[in-house]
């Protein structure tokens, strides 16, 4: 279940690996193109990581193996960012509206009044939406930032 950001107090990533799991994560046509065909699938004109025996083929352990061609969606969980959604998830950052929800499936996440941390959780994930980011340093475990696999 996504829930706007304002209900949420605050979340951590301890690099479980569940998301992963459970997840197919949305590709965009150039994440799709970068990716070795056996491990992607088109399905009416949407792109996503194929699953293969019930996981994602990137996962070693509980981590990604792919950390330099990381999904943006998989970057940005449990957040979504969308341009338009409820008044609770509007958050502005430069002057421009961005809508955003948070993935209730994490159970590292509390809900409640939005802490600090939490708030500077959210301004990272836009950066990394906008492009003005690349690597997570807040949003992602820092367990998970190390790469098996170039
Ligand atoms: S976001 Fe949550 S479910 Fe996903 S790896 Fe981190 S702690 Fe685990
Ligand atoms: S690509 Fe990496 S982060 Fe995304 S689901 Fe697979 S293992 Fe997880």
């Amino acid at each position: 279940m996504k829930v706007p950001w304002k209900r949420v107090h605050s979340w951590k990533c301890l690099a479980c690996g569940s998301c992963c799991k459970v997840y197919k994560p949305r590709l965009t046509f150039y994440e799709y193109l970068r990716l070795p065909k056996q491990f992607v699938e088109e399905r009416r004109g949407r792109y996503y990581i194929r699953k293969i025996n019930g996981r994602c083929p990137f996962q070693y352990g509980n981590l990604c193996a792919i950390q330099e061609k990381k999904p943006l969606s998989c970057k940005l969980f449990p957040f979504s960012i969308y341009e338009r959604g409820e008044d609770d998830a509007l958050f502005v950052y430069k002057d421009e509206e961005y809508y955003v929800y948070v993935d209730t499936f994490c159970k590292n996440l509390k809900l409640g009044k939005p802490s600090k941390e939490f708030i500077n959780a959210i301004i990272e994930a836009i950066k990394i939406y906008r492009g003005e980011k690349t690597t997570p340093e807040l949003i992602t475990s820092r367990r998970a930032l190390g790469t098996f696999f170039s």
